[in-house]
């Protein structure tokens, strides 16, 4: 099963290191969108779809003004799933699955540009998704970004325990090794998705984390603002720290076995890139608009 490791989408917020860990001084962070192209015999499957062709055309229609400005997104048509997907080769309809960690905004605006396919969702962050009321829900979540899907599969818990986790096995139409984990807290649905590529555990923890240095088991840490960040998005802050505890427990539990990186996290997903041999694409933010180096 081979996994490609794909930025759909990037989020410059000012605050440079506090935000990213990374950049000096405190003018643009870089925050990418870390989602996964993975080849199997029942076709293509992408799990999370950033920023989408429709976010990068309507994107006041599609975006909340508040996040959109404040996390200033970089809509880049370049950097959209459908495009990426074209440019390796695919046809967009050779998607035919879609396995979502969560629905807010910056992971499932590319659910449209592939209409055919099948959304994977955890019933309850459907559930919190389709009733979403409060300020902050009606701005994270966004039914126009899934408003044309035909077919969602919605999972409760079942199947065995996964490494002490409770798991979803046996994805509807999905080879087994790609489970899906719920990790409750930064949503009341959010999954992390756990793909078994023969050699190793991929598990993509979505938002549980935001910062690679929270997965050090010894002395785990994140920026300021980036936590303050991950406070103000949480819904359950006991159960997103105790998720971030039992991650850290997994990690060094599979040691070498395992590869746990995150959705926004742009130090992760180059480190993955750079090691599967794929083209690491730089971006040059700037307020709203940025451009794309290859
Ligand atoms: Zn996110």
């Amino acid at each position: 099963m081979k996994v490609h490791h794909l930025s759909c989408g990037s989020m410059c917020p000012l605050g440079g290191h506090i935000m990213d860990g990374s950049t000096p001084g405190l003018g643009f962070s870089h925050l990418v969108c870390h989602c996964l192209l993975i080849e199997t015999e029942q076709g293509l499957v992408l799990v999370d779809t950033g920023f989408g062709l429709q976010d990068v055309n309507k994107p006041h229609d599609r975006l909340a003004e508040f996040f959109l400005y404040f996390n200033n997104v970089q809509l880049i048509e370049e950097k959209t799933a459908a495009a990426q997907v074209e440019k390796l080769g695919f046809k967009r309809e050779d998607v035919r699955h879609i396995v979502m960690t969560h629905l807010d905004f910056d992971h499932a605006g590319g659910i449209s540009d592939f209409p055919n396919a099948t959304v994977h969702i955890f019933e309850a962050e459907y559930r919190a998704a389709m009733v979403a009321k409060s300020l902050k829900d009606v701005g994270r979540y966004r039914p126009q970004q899934w408003a044309r899907i035909k077919e969602w599969q919605r999972y409760e818990v079942g199947g065995d325990l996964w490494n002490g986790f409770e798991s979803v096995r046996d994805l509807k139409g999905l080879p087994p090794e790609i489970l899906m984990v719920p990790l409750v807290g930064h949503t009341f649905g959010h999954c992390g998705i756990a793909v078994d590529n023969g050699t190793e555990w991929l598990f993509h923890a979505g938002d549980a984390y935001f910062f690679r240095d929270e997965m050090d088991v010894e002395n785990p840490r994140c920026p300021i603002g980036l936590r303050a960040y991950q406070t103000g998005m949480e819904v359950d802050r006991h159960l997103r720290l105790h998720n971030q505890d039992r991650l850290r427990n997994l990690k060094r539990g599979l040691g070498e076995d395992l590869t746990i990186f995150c959705a926004h996290d742009r130090v992760e997903l180059e480190r993955l890139q750079a090691r599967q041999g794929q083209r690491i694409e730089k971006v040059e933010p700037g307020f709203l608009h940025g451009s794309v180096h290859y």
